[in-house]
């Protein structure tokens, strides 16, 4: 079976982690910190904090920007639960806003018109809205930035499919239009730690008040002590935090994956051409562009044109599964979920249904070879015929 997506692990990588395993740190040492920083270099940003994964990443950026019981987050219902589950974490209510069905990211109409509407109505405004990158193209992020300022709420990134990735100019994770960004590096995204992600920002408070949080909320730092104790072994804990550390492991994985991230994205965006260019008489909806943007491509998801055939997802998805590609659906609406229906999440979002009622995701990575990429497309075609 043909994955929809897997890692690519070199000699470099290995020799970069084994040597990490022969040291004297498994865990708190020099790496993740040299990681952090090569990365903040790579995305233009001021911090970075490496954390054991995206997940976390999320839950300790919501946090670090006050998410609370009296608040309300909205994103897009067209992405991995994590995003709104991180959310729930810390007590607050999820809402989700429709999406864009050119690229299947958060709607900048459907937000205004919402933002509007609770206004009018005198109902909770967001504290934090949450574009989700997906499938690597960013979102309109000058346009929500604009609306943040007019509406006073923080940006968080869900760039968990986006790292490597360019908006008008700036690499994914510049954070120039939003409060913190969020990279996964689970081994199907772009790069990979084998478990692990990363918040990037330029503020200094938020960057203090997530790496206390990822390590139990525990400061050693002397201007960070705030009551007055003597002795060099002293710590405080001053926040409620969790054990999100990455270990020195991920990190040399993630830094030595760093140095062909370019490569990656380069590939990947290869190989989406070579799709577009052999499916474009097909009666499938291709993975939308924007000007200005380079997507990280960690997903090429197509969907089947209604307009144009009659043939269903399901047969579409058996038939691929059946001669072995291994395609899958990217992403059942997490508002449709057991849980979230159970909590009583409301509101109607009829382009993220039709978007789900057609979409697959067909392989796309690094060591996709020619011949499994021909096979993929002539399979495809074949079911059309
Ligand atoms: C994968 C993913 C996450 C969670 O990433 P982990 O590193 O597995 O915690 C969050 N959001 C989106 C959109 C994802 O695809």
């Amino acid at each position: 079976m043909i994955p929809y997506g897997r890692q690519n692990i070199n000699e470099e990588d290995i020799a970069a982690v084994v040597a990490v395993l022969r040291s004297d740190f498994l865990t708190q040492g020099f790496v993740v910190p040299e990681f952090e920083k090569a990365m903040a270099k790579y995305c233009n940003a001021s911090y970075a904090i490496a954390v054991n994964s995206a997940t976390s990443a999320l839950h300790i950026a919501y946090q670090a920007l006050g998410l609370s019981v009296k608040d309300e987050i909205w994103t897009s219902t067209i992405t991995f639960v994590a995003t709104a589950n991180a959310a729930l974490y810390c007590g607050a209510t999820v809402d989700f806003v429709d999406i864009d069905l050119n690229t299947g990211n958060i709607s900048v109409v459907e937000l205004k018109a919402k933002l509007i509407d609770r206004e009018i109505n005198g109902g909770r405004l967001p504290k934090i809205v949450v574009p989700v990158h997906l499938g690597g193209l960013s979102c309109q992020m000058e346009q929500i930035y604009q609306l943040s300022i007019e509406y006073g709420f923080k940006i968080v990134e869900d760039a968990s499919h986006a790292v490597g990735g360019v908006y008008h100019g700036n690499k994914i994770g510049s954070c120039k239009f939003s409060d913190i960004t969020v990279f996964s590096f689970h081994p199907v995204k772009v790069m990979t730690t084998g478990e692990g992600g990363m918040a990037l920002t330029n503020d200094y408070e938020l960057e203090n008040k997530m790496t206390r949080l990822r390590s139990h909320g525990i400061v050693r730092d002397k201007s960070e002590i705030i009551k007055k104790q003597s002795g060099s072994w002293l710590y405080q804990q001053i926040d409620l935090g969790y054990n999100y550390r990455m270990t020195e492991i991920q990190a040399a994985l993630g830094l030595s994956q760093l140095n062909r991230l370019d490569l990656f994205i380069k590939k990947r965006n290869n190989l989406a051409q070579n799709y577009e260019r052999e499916f474009s008489t097909l009666p499938l909806i291709l993975p939308g562009h924007q000007p200005g943007c380079v997507s990280a491509f960690h997903l090429y998801s197509v969907r089947l044109d209604p307009q144009r055939t009659n043939r269903s997802r399901k047969e579409f998805f058996d038939y691929l599964r059946r001669n072995d590609i291994g395609v899958q659906v990217h992403y059942i609406p997490v508002h449709t979920q057991p849980y979230y229906q159970d909590i009583g999440i409301k509101g109607e979002f009829p382009n993220a249904n039709s978007y789900y009622s057609n979409t697959i995701s067909l392989p796309l990575y690094f060591d996709l070879k020619k011949k499994e990429q021909n096979h993929v497309i002539e399979t495809v075609k074949e079911f059309f015929i």
